[in-house]
């Protein structure tokens, strides 16, 4: 067994490699490579995904894996080795059901909408992406009847991110939150809106970039092992343990921008730096899923980063980097100015309080599209309309509108917003577990200091990797299943103190 167990981690481990290879190549693609490299860079990654994907669903990985499953069987089933052999069946499973034809028409198809759409969406041309978003649809459809037996057709597409969740729970799940938050955003955009004009004066971008890396120094997040480089649209990305590197992107005018991206994407990186390193390229080497990696970008951006406490330490110094931009600015301006409330058109802009209502509107149509209750032609009337009723506003034109996101135009329809929303809830519900474990965290916060909150989320979340399935990880860190009450609480007691709620 320990033979057959050692070739499968050596098998998995170049898959891994090939993968880590991919991502090294998009990072570079993303930051430094001269334009004249796309056409090349686009082929080598294709073949670096194709080779790993035909490493992986190698029969003789599924020959390994049915030789192992009596050891997997015999071990208690938080063990290490039936961990790993649990969630490489599952993905494994996943890879062997979708004939690589398919895939390959899937993500061919996936080059050209977004080619297509990052035309169409300067131009506000929905007419010239509606046939490429149809043909989307109908392959998300068929992706989802590979995997014959599920409730709803789109929780094959929620599992690829959100293992385990399903529509029927996140439609309940997303009814409640929408009942407690539109009364929420009436009162506050019923109000006078905070100035946030302090926050767009000219902030000369190195001075930005420097602030934003000493604070996620002192989070914690490890330069040994990382680094920050400047990208369009910022991520964060790993390609071993040792080298989990983020991305951010700044705007002179706007000093929000870079600092709350370098923020949450360290929250994403530091969750990748925590994990056991017994783990290291294997498939439990990885956050766990998509809602449960957006609560630690989410936690360290917004439950930290736009807390007051944390500004309470952190407003001299920033004050001292730009003291002609922030004279006369109070801490309780400034802290007013970036959790400013305001119904507006972006998603990627928008506050803690009406970030999720742009949420639950894709994800409705996600649905809605998906069960053929919708077709992609009523897309741009249907948009405006919900838009109108949640936030009171009817978007001028479709950029800022239904083209505003590339992920229906990446490939697939499904799946792809609800970890989001379930990041924001479970930010709230992972912090308010740290603040029963050690009340003092916020204290700490407060002068500074976050050695207690980082140790905490690293032995009860980061170090567990794909360990935990996602709602094993909640069930075990916090003692009870995914629920919205601390985030609704958190969002109440923090706007309650800067509005009338
Ligand atoms: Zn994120």
């Amino acid at each position: 067994m320990e033979e057959k167990l050692q070739e499968l981690k050596q098998h998995l481990t170049e898959v891994n490699d090939l993968d880590a290879a991919a991502g090294l190549l998009y990072w570079d693609q993303s930051t430094y490579m001269p334009p004249g490299g796309a056409p090349a860079r686009a082929r080598q990654l294709s073949t670096l995904r194709r080779l790993s994907h035909d490493k992986f669903t190698d029969p003789a990985i599924g020959k390994l894996l049915d030789e192992l499953q009596p050891y997997a069987d015999s071990l208690p089933v938080d063990h290490d080795d039936a961990a790993l052999l649990r969630v490489a069946r599952r993905f494994y499973e996943r890879e062997t059901k979708v004939p690589s034809s398919f895939a390959a028409e899937m993500s061919a198809h996936a080059v050209e909408a977004y080619q297509v759409w990052t035309a169409a969406r300067p131009d506000n041309d929905f007419a010239r992406v509606q046939p490429y978003l149809e043909k989307t649809l109908e392959l998300s459809r068929q992706l989802a009847n590979y995997f014959p037996g599920y409730d709803h057709i789109a929780d094959p597409l929620i599992n690829y991110s959100d293992y385990g969740m399903q529509a029927a729970t996140l439609r309940q799940i997303f009814a409640d939150l929408r009942a407690a938050l539109v009364p929420m955003v009436q009162a506050i955009t019923a109000q006078e809106p905070a100035d946030d004009s302090c926050l767009r004066h000219y902030y000369p971008e190195t001075d930005q970039l420097a602030f934003g890396l000493d604070v996620i120094k002192d989070f914690g997040y490890d330069f040994e092992r990382g680094r920050q480089d400047k990208t369009h649209h910022p991520f964060a990305t790993k390609f071993s343990i040792g080298d989990v590197r983020i991305t951010t992107r700044a705007k002179d005018h706007y000093l929000a921008e870079c600092l709350f991206s370098t923020l949450h994407e360290s929250g994403h990186a530091m969750y990748e730096q925590g994990l056991n390193r017994e783990y290291e390229g294997l498939p439990l080497g990885r956050g766990t899923s998509s809602g449960v990696h957006e609560s630690q970008s989410r936690l360290w951006e917004n439950v930290v980063g736009r807390s007051r406490g944390f500004w309470e330490h952190y407003y001299p110094a920033l004050q001292q980097t730009f003291p002609e931009q922030l004279r006369g600015v109070s801490l309780d301006e400034f802290y007013r100015a970036i959790n400013k409330v305001e119904r507006s058109l972006i998603r990627t802009d928008a506050d803690e309080v009406t970030y999720n209502l742009h949420v639950m509107l894709r994800f409705d149509f996600e649905l809605a599209l998906l069960e053929g209750e919708m077709v992609i032609a009523d897309l741009p009337d249907a948009w405006n309309a919900r838009f109108e009723e949640d936030f009171g506003i009817t978007p001028p034109d479709q950029r800022d509108g239904v083209l505003q996101d590339v992920h229906w135009f990446a490939g697939r329809i499904g799946g792809a917003f609800q970890g989001y929303t379930l990041g924001n809830i479970l930010s709230a519900q992972f912090y308010a577990a740290a603040l029963d474990a050690h009340p003092d965290i916020p204290t700490q916060i407060g002068q500074g200091e976050f050695g207690t909150l980082h140790t905490w989320l690293r032995e009860n979340i980061y170090q567990h990797g794909r360990k935990y399935d996602p709602a094993d990880l909640v069930a075990r860190v916090t003692g009870q299943p995914l629920t919205i009450a601390p985030y609704i609480n958190y969002l109440r007691t923090k706007y309650g103190e800067l509005y009338t709620l």
